[in-house]
């Protein structure tokens, strides 16, 4: 985001929220789903040397432990997906044919279902920010069989960033094409040849420009966080609105008020 004030931050993801909430997809609705079924904050752990303490951090949003693959992409699907179609077959197996503009989804989601535990493991155990010092976490590459699963180019498939963000909500931007395309000029001078963790460290340095700007540096990152509201102008949470995983009570409001960096960020570029 170009170095922007806190209020104009908290205009344009209200302007995000607005349209979202209108919008047929209820995105924000199912967002707040994904905050309580595949998501939860726990305390910040870091040392006090850690970049994030400089901020006031105190909370960090992550992956839940026991999120098993299929309901992981069920999360993606209602996020994510338009229409919220099936995206695995009855064993688990990544459908093949969902439709020319989501053709990348079945190749990904094959080489996650080879891969899950582990990323699992990682996703969950990597209590950290955007803003932490050790933000990205060092055994990532294994899961991608050389390669590592952030240093895709992000003129890849969009779902590769959705995907890392389901995974590390407080760290992955997740972008669809009209943002990414607000993203390059205005974040990454105009490259389009950029990894997604090159993406992701010039996103954190503008973060860290913002903070520095703030007239409380010391609550910088509370604040950032609540300057999505979802709710905001008595838009109201419905549970009837969201699509899959019945056994989950998904609560009755847009809460916390404290949500994870990647929405606040997502938002700023995305418009339904
Ligand atoms: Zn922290
Ligand atoms: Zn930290």
């Amino acid at each position: 985001m170009p170095c922007s004030d806190f209020n104009t931050i908290r205009q344009v993801v209200e302007q995000s929220n607005a349209a979202s909430y209108q919008h047929r997809q209820k995105y924000i609705i199912q967002e707040q789903a994904t905050l309580f079924d595949l998501w939860e904050q726990v305390a910040c752990k870091c040392k006090e040397e850690c970049e994030c303490k400089k901020y006031g951090c105190k909370t960090h949003w992550k992956l839940k432990e026991d999120v098993t693959f299929e309901r992981f992409v069920d999360g993606l699907s209602r996020m994510f997906v338009p229409g919220a179609i099936k995206l695995l077959d009855d064993n688990g197996s990544p459908l093949l044919n969902i439709g020319v503009m989501k053709k990348s989804i079945p190749g990904i989601l094959t080489s996650m279902r080879a891969h899950w535990e582990v990323m699992k493991e990682i996703a969950f155990n990597h209590n950290k920010t955007l803003i932490c010092s050790d933000w990205s976490p060092t055994k990532w590459n294994i899961c991608n069989e050389g390669n590592d699963r952030w240093g895709f180019c992000i003129s890849e498939s969009v779902y590769k960033s959705k995907i890392n963000c389901l995974l590390f909500p407080d760290i992955c931007v997740s972008y669809d094409t009209p943002s990414r395309k607000k993203i390059i000029p205005n974040c990454l001078n105009g490259r389009a040849d950029i990894s997604y963790y090159s993406m992701l460290e010039i996103l954190r340095s503008k973060l860290l420009e913002i903070f520095n700007h703030t007239n409380n540096k010391n609550t910088a990152i509370s604040e950032f966080k609540k300057l999505d509201v979802p709710g905001g102008n008595n838009r109201a949470f419905s549970p009837a609105l969201i699509k899959r995983n019945i056994l989950i009570n998904y609560g009755a409001g847009f809460v916390p008020s404290e949500r994870p960096i990647s929405r606040v960020i997502d938002k700023y570029f995305y418009l339904p």
